[in-house]
């Protein structure tokens, strides 16, 4: 946890929240200090690099904007920075939400902005799946799981060898 607002400035720009969630959203998004003062960090953004960059696209669907977004503190996220937030917040890791609330310690007590509620835009709900992809996804986590890999014990000379077991497939 970073706790000295004074020394919480990087001299080197961050790359923040360029992340890939692999669970599913939250049903409700958290909407506290770190989202509503990233949206408020992000309403105050520019535009950085080329705008041809790409989209991000978040495995609930959700997806950025084309643009890199240069903050106030000049560290660099994306417009899905407060979706993660909202909706992926248990995948973020400790680190991640340090830097993001350094920065947004930084934006509101040193930069003069105010806690914003995220747009619908910044939010990006997620929508429902379809039934096809949630079969589709619990085949996929089923097979990961059976997929273990066994440890495999050595047997020794003398032992018979049989093979008695029956496969499960
Ligand atoms: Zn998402």
């Amino acid at each position: 946890m970073i706790r000295n607002n004074d020394k919480v400035k990087p001299s080197e720009p961050l790359w923040l929240l360029y992340v890939e969630p692999q669970d599913p959203p939250s049903e409700q998004p958290v909407i506290d200090l770190l989202t509503r003062g990233m949206a408020a960090a992000l309403n105050a953004s520019e535009p950085y690099g080329d705008v041809t960059r790409g989209f991000h696209v978040c495995s609930c669907g959700a997806h950025s904007d084309n643009v890199e977004h240069k903050l106030p503190t000049g560290d660099i996220t994306n417009s899905l920075a407060v979706h993660y937030l909202a909706y992926h917040r248990k995948e973020l890791v400790g680190e991640q939400l340090g830097y993001v609330l350094a920065l947004v310690r930084f934006c509101l007590d040193r930069g003069g902005l105010k806690e914003a509620d995220p747009t619908p835009e910044q939010l990006q709900k997620p929508q429902p799946r379809p039934l096809h992809q949630v079969i589709s996804d619990y085949h996929r986590e089923a097979s990961r799981k059976r997929a273990k890999p066994v440890l495999l014990q050595p047997i020794a000379d003398d032992k018979d060898i049989t093979c008695d077991e029956e496969y499960d497939e």
